[in-house]
């Protein structure tokens, strides 16, 4: 693991490393999880463009420009020799801490997942602020459980988001998300911007009764759910769009750096597919 604060990397026995830790770190500041392909950070700019939003969201004033924490994050980077890499940047009144760590995945939750509702409403939910205790419990709540994550439902029983993740179903034929109240995830985009997907609100009935669901976040991709609080999805199986998708969202994850055929090349094209993707085919 590597850690650095205000660019100077530091052990990691520091006590500013409590900062990464919501039980034990301070309540104010912000925060972004992002993650390396072969040693480049996927959507670097978007997630600073967040982390800058969520600094006014919280009434942060940060103590250097963005391009310095840009900076700090590169350079603890240079100094991991491991790959893919978890990177988390924390910015309080006072300081930039990045930890690098080497990014390990159960390739099991590709199967399919389970998760459990709990009741939540996050303070400042479009903010990815140090305040995320509860989110942490519902967390730590649902794994205890056997679940993946924990959906969030707030007051008026509708699904939000995940703990650490965005919400997708299918429900006969249409891709759909949240999209108020919610963390606007980088991974949640991506796939907007690969997909014709419409925003909806959902109750917790309703979701059980989607075609498929699936979670987003940065360090997974596209995880399927197959079962919320113990009811199976679906058949019980990894839906053929969320699987769809998944094919996508690695070809447009992997177009910059290594430009190759699209996956649906020559193929009959999946709806989820937007006007402006199929066009680039
Ligand atoms: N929603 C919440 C509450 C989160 O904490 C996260 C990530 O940690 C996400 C959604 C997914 O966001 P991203 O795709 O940027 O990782």
């Amino acid at each position: 693991m590597i850690f650095t604060m205000n660019g100077k990397q530091v052990a990691s026995s520091h006590k500013k490393n409590n900062l990464f830790n919501p039980r034990e770190g301070g309540n104010f500041g912000v925060f972004e999880t992002m993650r390396t392909y072969n040693g480049e950070i996927f959507k670097l700019d978007e997630h600073l463009e967040r982390l800058e939003k969520s600094a006014e969201i919280v009434e942060l004033e940060l103590q250097c420009l963005i391009s310095e924490i840009r900076k700090y994050i590169l350079k603890t980077l240079e100094l991991c020799d491991f790959d893919p890499v978890r990177i988390k940047v924390v910015v309080t009144d006072g300081n930039v801490l990045v930890k690098c760590e080497k990014l390990e995945i159960d390739e099991n939750i590709y199967n399919g997942v389970s998760v459990a509702t709990v009741p939540l409403e996050r303070r400042n939910p479009e903010a990815k602020s140090l305040d995320y205790l509860e989110s942490y419990t519902a967390h730590y709540e649902a794994e205890k459980s056997g679940s993946f994550d924990a959906l969030l439902v707030n007051s008026k029983g509708m699904v939000t988001e995940g703990s650490f993740s965005n919400l997708f179903w299918v429900k006969d034929g249409g891709l759909f998300t949240t999209d108020r109240n919610i963390l606007k995830g980088i991974t949640r985009q991506t796939v907007l911007d690969i997909s014709d997907c419409e925003f909806k609100e959902i109750n917790v009935e309703e979701l059980k009764k989607a075609d498929e669901v699936f979670l987003t976040q940065t360090t997974r991709e596209i995880i399927p759910v197959i079962r919320i609080n113990g009811k199976e999805i679906g058949d019980g199986k990894v839906g053929e769009k969320t699987r769809e998708l998944g094919r996508v969202f690695k070809w447009s994850r992997d177009r910059d750096s290594n430009p190759g055929p699209h996956p649906y090349h020559g193929c009959a094209l999946p709806t989820e597919l937007s006007r402006q993707d199929k066009n680039s085919i």
